[in-house]
């Protein structure tokens, strides 16, 4: 079994390899298109964001999955792979969060779009037999999910190069300086546990040495069974957890029903998985560490 996915993985390197910019590189797409902006699409919303942030003016980024729309239930349209036909570079989060994509990449094959697959690399957390495929909640994997992105870009449009390098090590830096701005405070405290909608801050737990509990499963799939949702308000009422994180996408109800079972506080957190409102993903990653950080760290002076 292990061989014949490794056997699985080598084919879509070498395959991934043959994918170029070949419209690019011969100097028909690129030079044609209005303002010579390169043409990206991208499959989710934090990509997107990744992609501006390195790709500045030089570059016309679009996001597969539509605003507001939560991407686990999402399946790609013709009318979509036509637009995406139309790309140089097609960006997707890879760790199986889009369940559709070995078929997208089967149909822009020989259609001279640059494949690339963001989460190369990156160490990958599993929960029981599933791979969790949050790695952009991580600023450690969305570092290394943005240097996939600028290398992909530096392949499709060389003579930038120095701009998409001296943005991607701006966004780097924000990258670095918040995780180093949360580490400490998150290492002293007693209280490491939150619990959320659905099962979406794995990567970022493990950033910082947390641990989550959600009211849906990693893929956003079934509300909590009435023996799941009990073992929650137990859980909680051992703990003295006094918030309950709740995202807009993901059973925002049974959030606020665990909440009002224990007495809890309902805050919105904010996985990123969708565009809502267009936030920047540095002011909502922000927003996310120090909310957990409030809540953890009342939590912690209530037990000690
Ligand atoms: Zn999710």
């Amino acid at each position: 079994m292990k061989k014949k996915i490794i056997a699985g993985f080598l084919i879509a390197c070498i395959s991934s390899m043959l994918i170029g910019c070949g419209k690019a590189n011969a100097g028909s797409n690129v030079q044609d298109n209005d303002n010579k902006k390169l043409k990206v699409m991208v499959s989710i919303y934090p990509l997107k964001q990744f992609t501006e942030k390195i790709a500045g003016d030089k570059a016309e980024v679009t996001c597969l999955v539509p605003d507001n729309m939560e991407p686990h239930d999402y399946e790609p349209k013709t009318k979509d792979l036509e637009k995406l036909t139309n790309s140089q570079i097609f960006v997707y989060n890879g760790l199986g969060m889009e369940t559709w994509v070995d078929k997208v990449n089967d149909v822009i094959k020989d259609k001279n779009v640059l494949s690339v697959n963001s989460s190369d690399g990156i160490d990958q957390r599993k929960e029981g037999d599933a791979i969790d495929p949050h790695s952009w909640l991580s600023l450690k994997d969305a570092e290394k999910q943005s240097d996939n992105i600028k290398n992909a870009l530096i392949q499709c449009d060389e003579k930038n190069r120095d701009y998409y390098e001296e943005n991607y090590n701006k966004f780097k830096d924000e990258l670095e300086n918040l995780y180093n701005e949360y580490q400490p405070k998150f290492s002293q405290l007693n209280n490491k546990d939150f619990i959320t909608g659905h099962a979406a801050f794995g990567y970022l737990c493990r950033d910082f040495g947390l641990t989550q509990k959600s009211v849906e499963n990693l893929f956003a799939e079934g509300e909590p069974t009435p023996k799941q949702l009990e073992e929650l308000v137990g859980f909680c009422k051992e703990n003295n957890i006094k918030t309950v994180f709740s995202e807009s996408l993901a059973s925002p109800k049974v959030s606020e029903t665990l909440a009002s079972e224990v007495g809890a506080n309902v805050v919105p957190i904010l996985t990123l998985e969708s565009n809502e409102d267009n936030k920047d993903y540095i002011y909502a990653m922000k927003y996310n560490l120090d909310e957990i950080y409030k809540c953890l760290s009342n939590e912690s002076n209530k037990n000690s």
